[in-house]
């Protein structure tokens, strides 16, 4: 009983998986229909050639020039009903057609050579081309398990049939159906095994696809995250320091001019010690939002820490950045927090160095510069620009 449960239990399994890779495998089919065809096609040809030309010679009567007859004929069906298949291909478009088109050909081809050994019974016991197709069928197509077990019993049916027609020799007659029948088994059986194959590996690769794209995201976001500052989601000391040693060597190369601003809020552990510190925290957004929105796309703004921030303005003279740092003061004191209904003013000092194409610097030098303009704007009594 649980035995019984569990083989249901499997076969579902199977039935929702085999679902899921339908669209998949008929692509591939169709791609394979797409050489196969005129490839079956060729093959027909040449038989209609050599077999045409025998009869041209006209050297066989009776049952041999039947049997060259009756091949040629089956040839020329089947190289026909390939060349339609390879147009149908062509032109199906996106229709139902093309679902249709791989079980169609299996089918036409399954149908061929049941003709092929019927009219060959005629002058040989041999039936390897039914052999043939039931093997080809079952590597060439991917197919759903039952759907194929349909195709081989029907191919099995009308063979065992057919065979009856032109095969008068019972002891034959008897042998070939049992060949039949292992030729469909063993074509059904390799049909199952290259479908279980296939959706295996098929789910698999969804698997990895995911996998690999859930990792992709992880990783940017791990870049993101330890190129930026926590809590206001600036450049970090690392990050900014490292784009500013780009930058510099650029403006190097362009002789452009780059100017460094350093800003530090004024009194700022009092904001801490009054409100506390989430309000300190608050502000220090705050102020890191108005730096974001003042600036351009292509300057870059960090946070050094505790209260101090860092502005590099790319290809811009002392004299204009001294023009954005001036805005950048007077936005900051004009625009105070509000933090739960309370208006926590604030203001910052800033101080400025430039490198020039006449003197180029590192971010050491630019930063040490900066640093003591700073000093001095604190010196003089806070909230301006040095
Ligand atoms: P000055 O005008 O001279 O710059 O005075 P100040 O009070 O701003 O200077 P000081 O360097 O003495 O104080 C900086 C304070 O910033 C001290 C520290 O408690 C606070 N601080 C540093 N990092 C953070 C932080 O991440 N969050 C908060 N809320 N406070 C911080
Ligand atoms: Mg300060
Ligand atoms: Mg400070």
């Amino acid at each position: 009983m649980l035995r019984l449960t569990d083989l249901t239990r499997t076969l579902q399994r199977w039935q929702a998986e085999h679902a899921s890779v339908v669209d998949a495998a008929n692509s591939i089919n169709l791609q394979r229909l797409g050489w196969l065809a005129p490839l079956v096609a060729l093959v027909n040809a040449v038989h209609v050639l050599v077999l045409g030309g025998q009869l041209w010679m006209g050297q066989h009567a009776g049952l041999a020039l039947a049997w060259r007859a009756g091949l040629l004929l089956a040839h020329l069906a089947m190289g026909l009903a390939m060349l339609g298949c390879a147009v149908a291909l062509r032109y199906a478009g996106s229709s139902a057609w093309r679902v249709w088109l791989p079980a169609g050909t299996a089918g036409i081809g399954m149908l061929f050579a049941v003709v092929i050994v019927t009219i060959d019974q005629w002058v040989t016991p041999n039936v390897t081309p039914f052999l043939i197709s039931c093997l080809l069928i079952g590597v060439v197509f991917y197919s759903r398990p039952l759907r194929s077990a349909l195709l081989y019993l029907l191919a099995f049916v009308s063979y065992f049939y057919a065979l009856s027609l032109t095969q008068g020799n019972p002891e034959q007659l008897f042998s070939n159906r049992l060949n039949g029948i292992t030729a469909c088994l063993l074509g059904w059986a390799l049909t199952v095994l290259m479908w279980r194959h296939f959706t295996t590996i098929t789910r698999q690769q969804w698997q990895l696809a995911e996998v690999n794209a859930a990792l992709q995201d992880r990783q940017t976001e791990l870049e993101h995250l330890s190129s930026r500052d926590g809590l206001t989601g600036l450049f970090n000391r690392h990050t900014f320091v490292a784009l500013t040693e780009q930058e510099l060597a650029r403006a190097r190369r362009h002789a452009s001019a780059t100017t460094l601003l350093l800003l530090d809020l004024d009194y700022f552990k009092r904001i801490n010690d009054s409100h506390g510190h989430p309000a300190g925290d608050a502000v220090l957004r705050h102020v890191a939002a108005l730096l974001r929105d003042t600036v351009r796309g292509t300057d870059l703004v960090g946070r050094l820490g505790g209260e101090e921030f860092i502005v590099l303005l790319p290809d811009t003279s002392a004299e204009a950045a001294r023009v954005l740092a001036e805005k950048l003061r007077q936005r900051v004191a004009a625009q105070p927090l509000v933090w739960q209904e309370l208006t926590i003013p604030t203001s910052v000092s800033i101080g400025l160095s430039a490198a020039t194409p006449e003197h180029p610097a590192s971010f050491e030098g630019l930063y040490s510069d900066a640093d003591s303009a700073l000093y001095e704007a604190k010196k003089r009594g806070r909230n301006q620009v040095v």
